[in-house]
């Protein structure tokens, strides 16, 4: 069976930012969900106290998250058999970019929670998206990326703190969780065609910051694109 997102989606929030009530309505224009495990949406204060916790724009708890790590991000009642997206929120309105932040964590939520059977991380365990997993790592951003990243490595030679920093990026960035992601968020952007979330897009690929590059040309993108479209077949979403 399958459902919209909304038929999945729970908060304490009294009503969701703009921003999320909007990009929650397209991606029901893109696919359905299979039906499972509730996803919760909350939007929590930037700054936690332990570094381990430090929350960037967004991140998904699942079910293996710790009680005292849902408490430490400001989660308080929890049902146990449910997902969090994190949200962050400065003052109103959300902070940059959180159409694509959403998608990009409710990418993660289909990787976890849904796309696999035996494993926590059907990605990062080399099962079902590895398809979109592998178009990925062909795709020219990601490949220039890992030149460029020996190029840094190697002029950073003797700054061995310099270069852990090139490596742990990359490594993070890089990952069959990251990419599967990175590339599920821009398929809904590029297949609902909506204005603010390919704006955003769009802002996230002119960075120039090389190490902050994770969204791809569209011409680059359409092979990642293709398999996202088959996997939805494939699930009947
Ligand atoms: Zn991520």
């Amino acid at each position: 069976m399958a459902a919209a997102l909304e038929h999945l989606l729970t908060t304490t929030l009294t009503s969701l930012p703009s921003d999320l009530q909007e990009v929650i309505g397209l991606v029901g224009k893109v696919h359905l969900h299979p039906e499972g495990v509730p996803l919760s949406v909350h939007i929590v204060p930037r700054v936690t106290t332990d570094p381990e916790n430090l929350l960037a724009n967004g991140r998904l708890l699942h079910r293996g998250t710790s009680e005292a790590e849902l408490a430490a991000l400001g989660v308080q009642a929890h049902e146990p058999e449910t997902a969090y997206v994190l949200m962050r929120g400065e003052t109103a309105p959300l902070s940059a970019n959180p159409r694509m932040t959403f998608l990009h964590e409710l990418g993660h939520y289909l990787d976890h929670v849904f796309y696999s059977l035996s494993s926590p991380y059907a990605s990062a365990s080399y099962t079902y998206p590895l398809v979109v997993v592998l178009a990925a790592n062909n795709s020219r951003l990601i490949t220039d990326r890992k030149d460029e990243l020996s190029v840094f490595i190697s002029d950073a030679q003797n700054d061995d703190a310099k270069k852990s920093k090139y490596k742990a990026q990359i490594e993070t960035d890089h990952h069959n969780k990251e990419l599967f992601a990175c590339a599920y968020a821009q398929w809904v952007a590029t297949r609902s065609q909506d204005a603010k979330t390919l704006e955003e897009l769009n802002r996230l690929r002119q960075n120039k910051q090389w190490m902050d590059r994770r969204y791809w040309d569209d011409d680059d993108f359409e092979p990642i694109g293709k398999q996202f479209d088959e996997l939805k077949s494939a699930m009947g979403l």
